[in-house]
């Protein structure tokens, strides 16, 4: 394997750098990303491969169920770097469907360190809790949903920090966004709409009170799953 990484680089340099010169030579002068990425660890997930970006675009802090910790040194320093000295004006949060550290947070774990990290998105698993009992989700959508509301209590947590909300008081920057990645489409999903503050369709029809959904109700579990796999 760790032959194919460096034999990778060589076909890089000789390819994509070589072609592109005059832009990575500029990129080797200055960074100057659009946007900051908030993802989870999970090699599945490439934030440039995922988006079709270009090296030079995105600023990336991931972490296990891309959460925003209130005492994470790391994370606090990336945003303190990023919206003050790269002037970012936008912050993606990426959760991801099939998450192994969401599931964790459904089934519980026992390993120290990841569970002690997980605590930070248990609020997540109460509003999914409700939910997925009204909504009687499968263990599939009720993960989703729980990857979906992650996102949306770190997009909180984000906001709360005081570097961020002092510079929300000041004004609408950083806009904040919530996104979903589908890793068995590779599309992804808006939750929430950092361009308004609003909660997006997909997210309203995941969180959708089973009463709106009755027209649907004789479709079935199997229907219900196959439309959540076609947002
Ligand atoms: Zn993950």
């Amino acid at each position: 394997m760790i032959h194919n990484l460096l034999q990778g680089n060589q076909d890089f340099v000789k390819g994509e750098f070589a072609l592109n010169d005059r832009y990575y030579q500029s990129l080797a002068v200055k960074q100057s990303p659009k946007v900051l990425w908030i993802g989870c660890s999970d090699s599945r997930v490439s934030e440039d491969v995922i988006t079709g970006s270009r090296l030079g675009t995105m600023f990336v802090h991931r972490n296990v169920a891309n959460i925003v910790a209130f005492n994470d040194v790391n994370i606090s320093s990336i945003l303190e770097y990023g919206v003050v000295h790269l002037k970012i004006e936008d912050i993606i949060i990426c959760g991801h469907t099939r998450c192994g550290g969401i599931a964790a947070i459904e089934d519980g774990v026992h390993e120290n360190y990841i569970s002690d990290w997980l605590c930070i998105a248990s609020g997540a698993k109460d509003i999914t809790d409700r939910i997925a009992k009204e909504k009687k989700l499968s263990r599939e959508e009720k993960l989703e949903l729980l990857s979906a509301e992650n996102v949306k209590l770190q997009i909180k947590h984000l906001k709360n920090l005081a570097l961020i909300k002092n510079m929300h008081q000041k004004g609408e920057l950083p806009r904040i966004h919530g996104w979903l990645y589908r890793v068995e489409t590779g599309k992804i999903d808006v939750l929430i709409d950092g361009r308004t503050g609003q909660t997006a369709a997909a997210l309203k029809k995941m969180e959708k009170s089973p009463g709106t959904r009755a027209a649907h109700k004789t479709s079935g579990k199997r229907d219900s799953a196959k439309s959540t796999a076609r947002k």
